[in-house]
Protein backbone atom coordinates (compact mmCIF):
# COMPACT_ATOMS: atom_id res chain seq x y z
CA UNK A 1 0.00 0.00 0.00
CA UNK A 2 1.01 3.64 -0.78
CA UNK A 3 0.70 6.60 1.42
CA UNK A 4 -2.07 8.29 0.14
CA UNK A 5 -1.51 11.45 1.61
CA UNK A 6 1.88 11.49 -0.27
CA UNK A 7 -0.15 10.18 -3.50
CA UNK A 8 -1.79 12.86 -3.87
CA UNK A 9 0.64 15.03 -3.15
CA UNK A 10 2.99 12.93 -6.41
CA UNK A 11 5.14 11.36 -4.25
CA UNK A 12 5.12 7.73 -3.86
CA UNK A 13 6.18 6.39 -0.71
CA UNK A 14 5.30 3.22 0.81
CA UNK A 15 2.56 2.85 3.49
CA UNK A 16 4.07 1.92 6.97
CA UNK A 17 0.98 1.95 8.83
CA UNK A 18 -2.85 1.86 8.56
CA UNK A 19 -5.32 5.15 10.05
CA UNK A 20 -7.20 3.07 12.81
CA UNK A 21 -10.33 5.33 12.04
CA UNK A 22 -10.59 5.89 7.99
CA UNK A 23 -8.39 3.11 6.61
CA UNK A 24 -6.00 5.12 5.21
CA UNK A 25 -2.40 4.18 4.22
CA UNK A 26 0.19 6.24 6.02
CA UNK A 27 4.41 6.83 5.64
CA UNK A 28 6.30 7.40 8.30
CA UNK A 29 5.66 11.14 7.88
CA UNK A 30 2.19 11.03 7.85
CA UNK A 31 1.60 8.60 10.52
CA UNK A 32 1.01 9.75 14.47
CA UNK A 33 1.17 7.18 16.70
CA UNK A 34 -0.85 7.63 20.20
CA UNK A 35 -1.15 5.53 23.32
CA UNK A 36 -4.31 4.28 24.83
CA UNK A 37 -4.17 3.81 28.22
CA UNK A 38 -5.26 0.32 28.99
CA UNK A 39 -7.31 0.15 32.52
CA UNK A 40 -9.31 -2.47 34.47
CA UNK A 41 -11.64 -1.65 37.50
CA UNK A 42 -11.61 -5.00 39.47
CA UNK A 43 -14.27 -4.85 41.67
CA UNK A 44 -13.46 -7.20 44.69
CA UNK A 45 -16.24 -7.46 46.70
CA UNK A 46 -15.01 -5.32 49.43
CA UNK A 47 -14.06 -1.92 47.13
CA UNK A 48 -13.55 -1.54 43.46
CA UNK A 49 -9.44 -1.36 42.48
CA UNK A 50 -8.72 0.62 39.14
CA UNK A 51 -5.60 -0.20 37.59
CA UNK A 52 -3.59 1.55 34.45
CA UNK A 53 -1.18 -0.78 33.51
CA UNK A 54 2.42 0.07 32.14
CA UNK A 55 2.00 -1.06 28.67
CA UNK A 56 -0.30 1.18 26.44
CA UNK A 57 -2.06 0.19 23.12
CA UNK A 58 -0.55 2.00 20.00
CA UNK A 59 -2.95 3.19 17.97
CA UNK A 60 -1.80 5.00 14.69
CA UNK A 61 -3.91 7.45 12.95
CA UNK A 62 -3.58 10.09 10.20
CA UNK A 63 -3.99 13.65 10.86
CA UNK A 64 -6.80 14.53 9.36
CA UNK A 65 -9.11 11.90 12.27
CA UNK A 66 -6.66 12.99 14.79
CA UNK A 67 -7.76 16.48 14.07
CA UNK A 68 -11.71 15.44 14.11
CA UNK A 69 -10.91 13.24 17.31
CA UNK A 70 -9.25 15.85 19.33
CA UNK A 71 -11.71 18.78 18.54
CA UNK A 72 -13.94 16.88 20.16
CA UNK A 73 -12.16 17.06 23.88
CA UNK A 74 -11.62 20.31 23.79
CA UNK A 75 -13.71 22.56 26.37
CA UNK A 76 -15.90 24.93 25.13
CA UNK A 77 -14.43 28.26 25.24
CA UNK A 78 -15.91 30.53 27.66
CA UNK A 79 -15.95 33.54 25.51
ZN1 LIG B 1 3.13 10.28 3.36
ZN1 LIG C 1 -7.68 8.71 9.23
Amino acid sequence: MKCYICAKQGVDSEAVAICIVCGMGLCLGHAFKEALEVKDIIDWGFGEEKIVYPHTLPRFICAECKLAIEQRKRKPKSE
